[in-house]
C-alpha cells in the first residue's frame, strides 16, 4: 500500500507515524513545501523570547530521522500542486529544481494546515511587518529584533498567540502595544473574564486598545506608524496575529468538499467526500460536542488527534473521533488563562436555560509557598444540569482544574450530581482540601437548591 501525505507538521507526521505502526509494510511519503518539519509551532513565542534557547529544540526531527526511525520518506521543499482523484495521483513540484512529477497513491492524507489571515497583503512587503506561523517566521522576527533593537512593537490582534508574545517581546525591553478590533481581548472569553485579563495586561505595562481596527500603515520600506479609526500609533515593528484560515485551495480544486466553516469537511473517521482521501489538522473543521455542530479550531492538540485517526484508518483500522470541547490554555506573564466548551454568549444564543456562576478560589492552602488564586466562571444548563463551559484565569493550578472540568464535560457530568462527589487527590502542596472543581459543584448546587 502506498500512502501519500501532504504537509509535514503536526497533522501530517502524526498520520504517517500512526500509519506505519499499523502497517509496517506501507510505503509512506510526506511532501512538504517548507524546509522545517514536525516542529513545535506552539513553542515559537518562547523561542522568540529566549526561554527555548535553540532552534533545534523546537524542530528536532528531520527527514533522516523519519527515514531511520519509521522508514517514512519526507520530501521537503516539494509542493503538491494538483490532485487527480480519477487516476489517484498527485502532481508535485520540486521547489529547488522546478521539476514537476506525478506520484500515485492508494490512500492520500491532506494535512495542509492553515495560514495567517492578512487583510492587506502589501503590509507584509514592509520589512518590519511579520506574521508568526512557522520556524522561519519566528527566525525572521528574532533576527529583526537582534539586528534593529526596536523600542516599540505593535501586536495587531489580541488572541492567544499575540498575548503569549507580550512577555516574550518585553524580554528585549520592547514596549508592547496590543490593538484589537473587537471590544475585548481574547474573543472566545466572555467580556467579564476578558476585562480581568485586559486589566492584568495593563498592570504588566502592555498598552491595550480594543474596539479599534487597523486601517493603514505609513512608511516606505518599513512601517513607522499605523492608523486606526481613533489614533495614530508610532512603532518600530508590527506582528499581525489576526487569526488563520485553513489551506484548502488544493483540496477544493480536486473536488474535496468544504464545510460551512470553509475548512475541509470530514466525517468522524477523517474521511473526506472523495474516496481514499483523508484530511487532518488545521485544514479541517471538527464536530463540537457542546455546540452540536461543526466548528473550526486551529489547535496542535487537535492536529495530533485527527492525524492519528487519519493514519490509522488509512491503513485499515476503523476508529472514530468523538468530537471536541475546544479546550485551550495559554500563559500571559504569570497568569494562566484556560477555557473549555462554550462561553456564555454562545450558550445563551443556543439555549435560554443556561446560567453562569463565578467563583474566586485558592489554588492551595494560603500558608503553602506558591499558593495563588483563580477566578472560575462556569456556564451550566439548568434544564439538563450539564456543564456547558468553563473559563479560568489564575496564577496557580489552572491547568489541572481546566483539565478536570474538560474530562467531566467529555463524560457528560452534571454539575449538581457529579462534581461534589469527585474523588480528587489532596495534599497541601497541591490543592485545597476540596478541589476548586468540587467547591464549584457544591456552591452551585446550594445556590440553585438542587
Ligand atoms: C505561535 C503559535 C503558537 C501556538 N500555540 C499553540 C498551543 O499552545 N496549543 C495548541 O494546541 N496549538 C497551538 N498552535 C497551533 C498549532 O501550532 C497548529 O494547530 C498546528 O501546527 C497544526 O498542525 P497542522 O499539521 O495541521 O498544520 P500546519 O502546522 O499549518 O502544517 C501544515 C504544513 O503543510 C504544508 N503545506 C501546505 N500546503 C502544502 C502543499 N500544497 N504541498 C506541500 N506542503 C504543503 C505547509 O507548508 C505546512 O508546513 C500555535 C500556533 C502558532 C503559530
Amino acid at each position: 500500500m502506498r500512502i501519500l501525505i501532504i504537509g509535514a507538521v503536526a497533522g501530517g507526521t502524526t498520520a504517517a507515524t500512526q500509519a506505519i505502526r499499523n502497517d509496517s509494510k506501507a510505503e509512506i511519503v510526506i511532501y512538504e513545501k517548507d524546509k522545517d518539519i514536525s516542529y513545535s509551532g506552539c513553542s515559537l513565542p518562547y523561542y522568540i523570547g529566549g526561554l527555548v534557547k535553540e532552534r533545534k529544540h523546537i524542530a528536532p526531527r528531520d527527514s533522516e530521522h523519519f527515514k531511520k526511525k519509521y522508514n517514512v520518506d519526507v520530501k521537503v521543499r516539494h509542493e503538491v500542486i494538483d490532485i487527480d482523484v480519477e487516476n489517484k495521483n498527485i502532481t508535485v513540484k520540486n521547489l529547488e529544481t522546478g521539476e514537476e512529477f506525478k506520484d500515485n497513491y492508494d490512500e492520500l492524507v491532506i494535512a495542509t494546515g492553515a495560514s495567517p489571515f492578512v487583510p492587506v497583503k502589501e503590509w507584509l512587503h514592509k520589512e518590519n511587518v511579520f506574521t508568526l506561523r512557522n520556524v522561519i517566521s519566528a527566525d525572521e522576527i528574532k533576527e529583526y529584533i537582534l539586528k534593529n533593537n526596536p523600542k516599540k512593537a505593535l501586536l495587531v490582534g489580541a488572541g492567544a498567540i499575540n498575548l503569549e508574545l507580550c512577555e516574550n517581546l518585553q524580554e528585549y525591553g520592547i514596549e508592547v502595544t496590543v490593538l484589537e478590533a473587537q471590544n475585548q481581548v481574547m474573543g472566545p472569553l466572555d467580556e467579564d473574564m476578558a476585562l480581568k485579563l485586559e486589566e492584568y495586561l495593563k498592570e504588566k505595562g502592555v498598552i491595550v486598545y480594543t474596539g479599534e481596527k487597523l486601517s493603514s500603515m505609513e512608511g516606505e520600506k518599513t512601517a513607522a506608524k499605523v492608523i486606526t479609526e481613533k489614533r495614530e500609533i508610532d512603532t518600530d515593528m508590527i506582528i499581525l496575529g489576526m487569526g488563520v484560515r485553513p489551506n484548502t485551495d488544493l483540496a477544493q480544486k480536486a473536488g474535496v468538499e468544504l464545510g460551512k466553516t470553509r475548512a475541509i469537511h470530514v466525517n468522524d473517521r477523517m474521511q473526506t467526500n472523495v474516496p481514499h482521501i483523508y484530511a487532518a489538522g488545521d485544514c479541517i473543521e471538527v464536530y463540537s460536542l457542546p455546540h452540536e455542530d461543526y466548528v473550526y479550531r486551529s489547535l496542535g492538540s487537535l492536529a495530533n488527534k485527527t492525524g492519528r485517526i487519519a493514519g490509522k484508518n488509512a491503513t485499515g483500522e476503523d476508529i472514530t473521533f468523538k468530537g471536541i470541547l475546544s479546550t485551550g490554555i495559554f500563559k500571559v506573564f504569570d497568569m494562566t488563562v484556560a477555557l473549555v466548551g462554550m462561553n456564555e454568549r454562545e450558550a445563551k444564543g443556543l439555549n435560554e436555560k443556561c446560567k453562569s456562576h463565578m467563583f474566586k478560589m485558592a489554588s492551595k492552602p494560603s500558608f503553602m509557598p506558591g499558593a495563588g488564586e483563580m477566578v472560575i466562571k462556569m456556564i451550566i444548563d439548568e434544564e439538563t444540569d450539564k456543564i456547558l463551559g468553563v473559563q479560568i484565569i489564575g496564577d496557580d493550578g489552572v491547568d489541572k482544574i481546566i483539565d478536570i472540568f474538560a474530562t467531566c464535560m467529555m463524560f457528560g457530568a452534571k454539575y449538581n450530581k457529579d462534581l461534589s462527589g469527585l474523588d480528587l487527590a489532596y495534599a497541601p502542596p497541591y490543592s485545597p482540601s476540596l478541589s476548586p472543581v468540587i467547591q464549584a459543584g457544591i456552591i452551585v448546587e446550594g445556590s440553585l437548591g438542587k
